[in-house]
């Protein structure tokens, strides 16, 4: 895969001295609070819930994307620290003027859901549905994917969303009288299209690996909603008899997942919803009641610790982990505050302002109608 521009910066900078690599955790965590309040209103720290515990706990705002999102969008701060992966600083950057700065507290995290779903392949899928007829047909991009990818959909009168309001921007789109697109997420996709009561049979998975997504001609003209076979690796390890096995061992638990599971493990479960949403489940529930939650082992295991009077278990028995947002530790957060206070910012994400223009036309969109 092609470099970013991001990578190259990176790349190139040379942090400023700093013995960020040499604390302990304890004296990190006690410095980046110094420095954050020596920086005071000029420095914002966001922090998505799969972040480790010891990010969280250090952070100004923690939330899911549309909440992170919605926060960058309302900061004020100069220097807004972004502990989470690529697309998000992307959409913080592009929904933050040009005097502010977003940096990626870890540079090298992405998402390998984002990267399942490129421009060109897009292009290319417009080009042929274009080419057999298949009528009106707008985007609708899952907010976990590149700028460039929202540009595509900002451009093409489409929208973007979060796991909060799939079906609330899959239905703004249907009454547009148009047909759905909606990538990378297919799993998102699908119980947004069920929870507006479209019939499997109306939906169609354009495999990203076959010319026309791999559908005959049918397929193509009956679909109302073509779903892009791009998947989150996490949530893909949940699995439906992971219901059955905790409801056996622990009568009476309620098993709660995240949309990006498959449609089999939603089915199982007795409620599905976003990070937020899940998180509010646990905490607002009575005390001695039980809980398997089918999303990013760092939230479960946080949700478990701050409610000691309730069973909080991950569904999965494997370690549901996002490699790629636990790349960001408190020293990362350190490194980059050091040399903003310093001086010697790191290279901030930046998207180009074509790029950006363009995208944020599909994520205002979708703020304005979540
Ligand atoms: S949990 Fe899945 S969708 Fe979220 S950042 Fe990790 S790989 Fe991407």
């Amino acid at each position: 895969m092609a470099r970013t521009r991001m990578e190259d910066r990176m790349e190139a900078y040379v942090p400023p001295a700093s013995d960020a690599a040499s604390v302990s955790q304890d004296e990190t965590a006690a410095r980046i609070r110094e420095l954050k309040a020596s920086l005071g209103s000029d420095v914002l720290l966001l922090a998505h819930h799969y972040q480790r515990d010891a990010v969280v706990a250090l952070a100004d705002v923690v939330g899911d994307s549309l909440r992170l999102a919605r926060a960058a969008a309302e900061a004020t701060a100069r220097h807004i620290v972004f502990c989470g992966v690529r697309f998000m600083a992307e959409t913080a950057d592009i929904l933050t003027d040009p005097g502010q700065a977003v940096y990626l507290a870890e540079a090298s995290a992405g998402c390998s859901m984002a990267d399942m779903a490129s421009v060109d392949a897009l292009e290319a899928a417009w080009d042929e549905l274009a080419a057999a007829g298949a009528g009106k047909v707008l985007p609708l991009a899952y907010v976990n994917s590149t700028a460039a990818l929202k540009a595509f959909v900002g451009r093409h009168g489409g929208l973007t969303c979060t796991s909060s309001n799939a079906a609330q921007a899959l239905s703004w789109l249907l009454s547009q009288g148009a047909k759905a697109f909606f990538f990378p997420d297919e799993h998102l996709g699908r119980v947004a299209a069920r929870e507006l009561g479209l019939p499997l049979t109306e939906t169609a998975v354009w495999d990203r690996g076959k010319a026309r997504g791999g559908l005959d001609a049918r397929a193509m003209a009956e679909a109302r909603v073509y779903l892009w076979n791009g998947f989150c690796v996490v949530h893909q390890m949940f699995e439906p008899q992971d219901a059955a096995a905790w409801r056996e061992k622990e009568p009476g638990i309620r098993v709660i997942v995240h949309p990006e599971c498959r449609l089999d493990v939603i089915g199982e479960a007795d409620a599905y919803g976003s990070t937020e949403t899940l998180s509010r489940m646990v905490d607002a529930a009575p005390a001695g009641s039980k809980w398997a939650v089918g999303t990013e082992i760092n939230l479960v295991a946080r949700l478990a610790e701050r409610n000691p009077d309730k069973l909080v278990v991950s569904l999965s028995p494997c370690q549901a982990i996002c490699a790629n947002m636990y790349r960001t530790r408190p020293k990362s957060v350190l490194r980059v505050l050091e040399a903003v206070a310093a001086g010697t910012p790191p290279p901030p994400v930046r998207v180009d302002p074509a790029v950006a223009g363009q995208a944020r036309l599909a994520l205002e969109r979708m703020l304005a109608c979540a």
